[in-house]
């Protein structure tokens, strides 16, 4: 653990003080701001916004790091998004006052990185879950270091997540040094456990609320053939990951919509390393570990399982079985 002491402690402030900007945006829109349906932009002010502050962050703590980000700044320049840009200048500086607007655009393209089996990086998704904070439901701010292809820490921000009678909390995780959370208001933490529920069928499985990131009707069958009988929960973001580290979950499947799609390293580092840490298992949908070293997606894998490690093969038999059916 005081191997990575200062990029623990740059991670969690980092993503505590991105959590607390995305929370305040969030707040901003609840309060009767005038948001029609396909008005995107204040995710788009909190993306940024959050990605800005974790990368201004990490270039004053550790300046020679790389970082792979879902971001660049590119459409914040485009023209026609002044309105926007200056929303992101505005709440980054009541994140961190002082700082100027080139001093915030170069931060977000710090996030240009393509990964791969060097040394180390960081990987960064400034919100996971944008359809979950525009429901005012589940989303994260997810930070990972990789070190030789392998995540090494992860630190999961949940703004929404309840813990402690709280909202919001930050799990996070070093590679051999288990996993922990905390309110996202206080730094009293606490060491968290994957389930030990000793049968799939007594499990509460959970999987995306949107049916384009993970085929619904396949994952009722993968139920059925388990024996599952509680319905599934559905949440946005690595909030599923969040579950499963914790034990209020048993399973989290993602199952491929589309050949061809291939998951970014930056919705699966910190969660993947967090529910390991806790006990858990966590591969693809053939059993297969998620490969972190090939860039910046897991190329070489289709889909994800998670699980509190007691029963996994079963689970994945129980997908491939329910595969074709
Ligand atoms: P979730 O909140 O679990 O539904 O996942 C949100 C993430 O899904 C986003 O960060 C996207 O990167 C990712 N995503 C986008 N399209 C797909 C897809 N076709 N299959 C799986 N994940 C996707
Ligand atoms: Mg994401």
């Amino acid at each position: 653990m005081s191997a990575h002491k200062l990029e623990l402690a740059t991670a969690l402030s980092a993503v505590r003080q991105a959590s607390i900007l995305c929370g305040r945006v969030r707040a901003a829109l609840v309060e009767g701001s005038t948001l029609t349906k396909d008005d995107h932009s204040p995710v788009t002010v909190a993306d940024f916004g959050a990605q800005a502050v974790v990368l201004h962050k990490l270039q004053q703590a550790l300046p020679d790091d790389p970082v792979v980000a879902e971001e660049d700044s590119a459409a914040l320049m485009a023209k026609g998004n002044t309105g926007i840009r200056e929303r992101v200048l505005a709440e980054v500086r009541q994140s961190l006052p002082g700082l100027e607007a080139p001093d915030i655009l170069a931060a977000i393209d710090r996030g240009n990185f393509e990964g791969g089996p060097d040394e180390r990086f960081w990987t960064l998704d400034p919100i996971d879950g944008t359809k979950g904070f525009l429901r005012n439901d589940q989303y994260a701010v997810a930070l990972a270091l990789i070190e030789h292809g392998e995540p090494v820490m992860g630190v999961l921000g949940c703004p929404q997540l309840p813990y402690a009678g709280q909202t919001g909390c930050l799990l996070f995780a070093t590679r051999g040094g288990g996993a922990q959370i905390m309110p996202m208001a206080d730094e009293k933490t606490e060491a968290i456990a994957v389930t030990s529920t000793t049968s799939p069928a007594e499990a509460c499985f959970c999987e995306s609320v949107e049916s384009g990131h993970s085929k619904h009707d396949w994952s009722a069958r993968v139920a059925e053939k388990l024996g599952i009988t509680r319905p599934s929960v559905r949440m946005d973001s690595q909030c599923k990951y969040a579950a499963i580290a914790r034990g209020d979950a048993d399973i989290y499947l993602r199952l491929p919509t589309r050949s061809g799609y291939e998951e970014k390293i930056w919705d699966h580092a910190a969660g993947c390393l967090i529910v390991q840490e806790a006990g858990g298992t966590v591969t693809d949908i053939t059993g297969k570990p998620p490969d972190f070293s090939l860039g910046r997606t897991l190329r070489e894998n289709r889909g994800i399982v998670a699980t509190n490690g007691k029963w996994h093969e079963t689970v994945i038999e129980a997908v491939q079985a329910a595969q074709s059916m």
